[in-house]
């Protein structure tokens, strides 16, 4: 439908593929945090935590790599440095994914159609969407009845009401307050506190390369 009604638009998209893998494990892993592993030499985006006692792996690759292969090399890392276990394959899943929010690709539609939800754009840094696609909808479907109600097309109030949703799905784009403002998805004092000097400069390192590495 996007692609119908924003061509040139979605032709500037850039789009990867995200692989889930879910263990059944013995693991060291912290539970109750959303770890990030900034080291672009493995994907651009590999992510890991504990959820239901299980281990979720995620990797983001662009279109043209093999996210098969990223994993591997998210497992070997893993397997090795945080100490994982009698792994046992539960759960694989893969779709791919764009992050239009970034370069303020979002489409909601036309005068007549309401796009909502990830198809319009509404998906986080963290390739999360289903508060946004939730919320969006509910937006859709109350200006549509509006809209019925006063015999106009509803394109401009949604594109009105949806803009909070917008908002704060770029705002998970910004690495300044996502790294550095207290309260924010990654607890980045703790992280660095408990590293030395060389450990913090390495890190340092590898969260720059990374920055650079990702095309949005
Ligand atoms: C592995 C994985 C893990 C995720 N984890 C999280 C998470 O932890 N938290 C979170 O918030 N988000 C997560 N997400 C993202 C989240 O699932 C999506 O952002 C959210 O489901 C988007 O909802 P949606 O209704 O917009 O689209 P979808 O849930 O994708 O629904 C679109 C529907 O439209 C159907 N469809 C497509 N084309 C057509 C067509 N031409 N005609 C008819 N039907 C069509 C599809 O079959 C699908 O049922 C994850 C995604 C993946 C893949």
């Amino acid at each position: 439908m996007v692609k119908q009604i924003a061509p040139a638009l979605t032709a500037r998209l850039t789009w990867y593929v995200a692989l889930q893998e879910t263990y059944a494990c013995r693991s060291h892993l912290e539970p109750g945090f959303f770890h990030f592993f900034a080291f672009p030499e493995i994907s651009p985006y590999p992510s890991a935590y504990i959820k239901d006692n299980l281990l979720v792996m995620e990797v983001v690759v662009r279109l043209e790599d093999k996210a098969t292969q990223a994993m591997a090399r998210f497992q070997e890392h893993l397997w090795k440095q945080i100490g994982i276990e009698q792994a046992h394959l539960i759960r694989w899943l893969g779709c791919r994914v764009t992050y239009a929010a970034p370069r303020g690709l979002f489409c909601f539609g036309t005068e007549r159609i309401l796009v909502c939800g990830e198809a319009s754009g509404l998906l986080n840094l963290f390739g999360e969407g289903i508060s946004s696609a939730l919320a969006s909808g509910r937006i859709a479907g109350k200006v549509s009845v509006n809209s019925i109600e006063q015999k106009v097309p509803p394109g401009r109030f949604y594109r009105q009401e949806i803009e909070t949703e917008k908002r704060k799905t770029i705002s998970t784009f910004n690495y300044k307050t996502l790294l550095f403002r207290e309260g924010s998805a990654f607890n980045f004092k703790k992280g660095l506190h408990a590293m030395d000097w060389k450990e913090r400069l390495i890190f340092c390192q590898n969260l720059l390369k990374w920055r650079l590495t990702l095309k949005t």
